[in-house]
């Protein structure tokens, strides 16, 4: 099934005068596996795509005037393409992130295969807490869930937010990291709808026009398993049977992710993770 045939795919999709969705994936039987999105907002872009992509990136790049990058976190397929930018553009991220860039792990073949793996980048500026594109003045949100170090960009004027992976798909999100909370993860989706935002701009879906629904969808998902692993948990049942019980089922490729996602972590979290920012 994994084979060493990556063909990347980029397409880039006007939204409006002010922001291009630039979607990177591999390509596997004539379609993407999983898009990831970065936003070019006038001469910034938001993440940069995966790393299969970066030729088509560059090529995107050397296209469009990119005067800064900002980050919102360090997973692999939002950094891929750093490298095409550094020591000419100013790549901005927050220290935790930051500290991944420069030393990125190993993600094996699997990632390798869908989003290629990043190469380390050096120079990098902090990300402060407020900036400005033009005539848009973006505030820096804390997302912290996915990643405890994730952030967002909100243009309260427009009512813009990008979101980055703050918002899961409902189908993934019986899955989780290790070092996912996702008890925080849906205190922080509260955080968002309590935000006036006409745009939400997901990482994985693109953007999302009146958002609410949307996003209350992913929290009641999160909370109707999560109080049913309770009852059982409370009665007595181990995580396995949990699992069993609720017939949670992972996607197809969930064992070759050799143990970065699992269920179990998933059941955990929203047992024993506690929400420790609001
Ligand atoms: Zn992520």
């Amino acid at each position: 099934m994994v084979c060493n045939m990556q063909i990347a795919m980029i397409e880039i999709v006007p939204f409006n005068e002010d922001i291009t969705c630039i979607k990177t994936a591999t390509e596997q039987d004539g379609s993407a596996i999983m898009f990831v999105y970065a936003f070019l907002v006038r001469d910034a872009l938001f993440d940069v795509g995966c790393a299969n992509a970066i030729d088509e990136m560059r090529e995107f790049a050397g296209r469009n005037e990119i005067k800064h990058v900002y980050i919102s976190h360090s997973h692999e397929d939002h950094v891929g393409c750093c490298k095409i930018f550094e020591g000419r553009t100013t790549i901005y991220a927050n220290e935790l992130t930051q500290r991944v860039l420069r030393d990125p792990p190993q993600y094996g073949e699997f990632f390798n295969y869908v989003w290629g793996q990043p190469e380390p980048v050096s120079e990098l500026s902090l990300i402060p807490d407020n900036f400005s594109i033009g005539p848009l003045n973006f505030e820096v949100v804390s997302l912290p869930g996915h990643t405890m170090e994730m952030i967002g960009f909100y243009e309260p004027a427009r009512k813009w937010f990008f979101s980055a992976d703050a918002v899961p798909l409902p189908s993934k999100k019986k899955i989780a990291m290790p070092d996912e909370n996702i008890p925080q993860m849906v205190a922080t989706m509260e955080k968002i709808q309590a935000m006036d935002i006409d745009i939400l701009f997901d990482s994985h879906r693109g953007p999302i026009e009146s958002p609410r629904e949307h996003i209350q969808t992913r929290i009641d998902y999160i909370k109707e398993i999560q109080r049913k692993a309770l009852e059982l948990h409370q009665s007595g049942k181990s995580i396995e049977n949990i699992q069993q019980t609720l017939e949670l089922e992972g996607p197809w490729y969930l064992e070759l992710t050799k143990n970065r996602f699992g269920i179990d972590f998933f059941i955990k979290s929203v047992l024993f993770d506690k929400v420790v920012v609001t």
